[in-house]
């Protein structure tokens, strides 16, 4: 489906560069492809769902055992569909709104162009027909009178730039409103965006929900708002290295990932005004790059800016034309090297990340990424190998960050080995360069395309679904050439070869993470989204949510690690606590916390403050021997991070060794 959708992607990007457009708008071609989206994503759903019905009733093994979970399965199926419908529709809706965007100036260029063609061509008609030979210097002469005349004719369109930051504040108001109205109150003062975002962003105590929030809790709040910062900041980075229109997608998408943040973190008990607070903050910086972005991209296709940057291919094609130069082998080295070589390097950029992921499930790395299970238990082995404290202490407090520099430093260690990062970006371009030679020897053998022009207009159709041209370049080389056919194609022919040879060079000249950043698809990013789940952590010990699917209504965790690693102390000793949460949830005991804003509750009724956790009653189950290991080994040295005292360990568990601890998670 990952291909599917680059393809898609593709065509939109590609929608009216080499074709008439107006017989299908662009919003038809994009509703098009959702609906074929749709067909096909449903027969897989239908596929899942035969699956597990089939297996229920031909009642093999233990079906009563997994009975209960069947309807689970069939939900995770159908939620797995709306997904993966949803993240191709956004990846289509933001490849539609970056070719509007470059289609407003495509006419506008279209007219200039085609006028400047014309006068070149008058002018070298002229020319010639002098009957003195006329000077290098004269012909120079010529020409730029000839241009100057010419611009002075055009109507100049001005395009003014927009004002990025009001958009910004638009978009981060319906954000607020969807929210309901508490915020919009505190969200009328801001005038705009201008004070917003600058400097570092300070967890003030008056914006929390309580006063008397520990120093610890303060510091959780303050981890989380630089890790979304941080996210936010990586994001528009990205989007600044293109060469795309602001649009209004990248904000909202902006704020759908602060939402999203803040939501796995609803156990902090933020209040409106800290999350209007962070937001305006992200709004701020995020706004004033997106104006940077928009300014720069007007500049860029303003389209007598456009115009002047071709004066130079045309000035040196119309002083070739008239010594009769040989262009063949210069118009075909251009197309080479300006839209041949770009679109190939984007093709293998675009499926590197999909692939390296891809290849990370098979192989020596599949025992790892199989499942979320599989990955839980990888790496926590790999804790218990290395075995410092330190590596612990990150894995329960910075989960997430601490799973993704794991799985990083797999692909790293999977890729750098054997070149296989090499061998793989060799294989794309051999595929992208096969159709790019099955594209020319078929518009070679076609009849009827009798100009340069047809032709590589021709070629750039075929490969319209795979690749992804710049219009201004093709015209640019299509343009004012009455070139031998023949010889074109023979020297386009050397020129592909070569382009072939030059990026296999250029593959073995960069290090693994100058490539991997500039990948758009990172592959450390699709494989956190395959084991991460929904990333919550139990309230008490702080063991990750194993339920499937993004949409599951309970969160759960089979094995609770002992409450005392999730900093859980008895309140009078001090003394960090080692039983855990299932055992917990039986007994008639009580807790307190912030979020029982400091009241004692009975444990049994934990689902009134924590209404999506289900942690089922069970007195017999004891933490595994692998928790029971590590906390009876660092026992001081936790008691000392949490600001507690040391665990009373009961004496059973300082007998376990390592190799039970190893064996308890088989
Ligand atoms: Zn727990
Ligand atoms: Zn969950």
């Amino acid at each position: 489906m990952h291909t599917w959708a680059l393809e898609a992607e593709t065509k939109i990007l590609n929608h009216g560069k080499f074709e008439n457009s107006e017989k299908c708008t662009i919003e038809d071609v994009r509703c098009d492809l959702l609906q074929k989206a749709d067909v096909e994503l449903s027969k897989g759903q239908d596929e899942i769902i035969g699956k597990i019905k089939s297996y229920y009733e031909q009642g093999e093994g233990h079906v009563e055992l997994v009975e209960s979970f069947q309807q689970d399965f069939i939900n995770s199926a159908k939620s797995l569909k709306t997904e993966l419908l949803n993240s191709i529709t956004n990846k289509l809706d933001a490849a539609l709104s970056r070719r509007n965007g470059m289609m407003k100036f495509e006419g506008i260029k279209k007219t200039y162009m085609d006028t400047m063609e014309k006068k070149v061509l008058d002018l070298l008609k002229d020319c010639r027909e002098k009957k003195s030979d006329m000077t290098d210097s004269m012909l120079d002469e010529a020409f730029e009178k000839m241009w100057q005349e010419t611009v002075s004719t055009l109507s100049y369109t001005v395009l003014q730039p927009q004002d990025i930051m009001t958009r910004v504040l638009h978009s981060l108001r319906n954000n607020l409103q969807s929210k309901g109205n508490s915020m919009t109150e505190s969200f009328d003062k801001v005038k705009d965006l201008q004070n917003q975002g600058h400097r570092k962003f300070v967890v003030h105590r008056s914006n929390l929900i309580s006063k008397n929030w520990n120093a610890q809790k303060t510091k959780r709040v303050e981890e989380m708002s630089d890790n979304i910062i941080n996210i936010c900041w990586e994001f528009v980075k990205t989007k600044s290295e293109s060469k795309d229109d602001y649009d209004d997608t990248y904000i909202s998408e902006i704020l759908k990932i602060i939402d999203k943040k803040l939501k796995t973190h609803e156990d902090l008990k933020l209040n409106e005004d800290f999350k209007l607070s962070l937001k305006l903050y992200i709004c701020g910086f995020a706004s004033r790059e997106f104006q940077k972005i928009h300014n720069q991209f007007i500049q860029e296709n303003n389209p007598r800016t456009a115009l002047e940057n071709f004066k130079h291919t045309y000035h040196s094609d119309f002083i070739g034309l008239y010594h009769e130069q040989d262009q063949c082998s210069k118009k075909a080295d251009e197309f080479t090297r300006k839209c041949l070589k770009p679109a190939l390097e984007r093709y293998v950029t675009e499926n590197l990340g999909m692939e390296m992921a891809d290849k990370m499930v098979i192989g020596e790395n599949s025992a790892i990424f199989r499942s979320r299970t599989t990955f839980q238990i990888s790496v926590l082995k790999n804790l218990l190998d290395e075995f410092k404290f330190e590596t612990y202490f990150c894995f329960i407090k910075s989960y997430e960050t601490f799973v993704k520099d794991f799985i990083f430093d797999k692909i790293k260690k999977q890729f750098s080995a054997e070149n296989r990062m090499i061998k793989l970006e060799e294989k794309l371009l051999n595929e992208g360069t096969n159709e790019m030679k099955q594209a020319i020897e078929e518009a070679e053998q076609d009849p009827k395309i009798n100009d340069i022009k047809g032709f590589i207009k021709t070629i750039c159709k075929k490969l319209e679904n795979k690749l992804v041209f710049s219009k201004d370049d093709v015209d640019k080389i299509s343009r004012l050439n009455d070139v031998n056919q023949k010889k074109f194609i023979e020297c386009l022919k050397c020129y592909v070869n070569n382009m072939d040879t030059c990026l296999k060079e250029s593959f073995q000249a960069r290090d693994f993470q100058s490539k991997i950043d500039c990948l758009e698809t990172k592959p450390q990013d699709l494989m956190f989204k395959r084991v991460w789940g929904c990333g919550k952590q139990c309230p008490f010990c702080k063991a990750p949510c194993e339920a499937g699917g993004e949409a599951h209504t309970k969160h759960f965790v089979s094995i609770h690690r002992p409450k005392g690693l999730g900093r859980y102390r008895f309140v009078n000793s001090k003394k960090l606590v080692t039983n855990i949460c299932t055992s917990s949830v039986y007994s008639n005991t009580s807790f307190k916390c912030h979020d029982t804003n400091d009241h004692w509750r009975p444990y049994k009724e934990y689902s009134k403050i924590y209404p999506d956790w289900q942690i089922d009653p069970d007195p017999s189950t004891e933490a595994s021997a692998y928790w029971k290991y590590v906390m009876a080994q660092f026992n001081q040295r936790f008691a000392e991070k949490y600001n507690a005292k040391s665990a009373d360990i009961p004496s059973s568990w300082k007998d376990i060794t390592k190799i039970q601890a190893d064996e308890s998670l088989k």
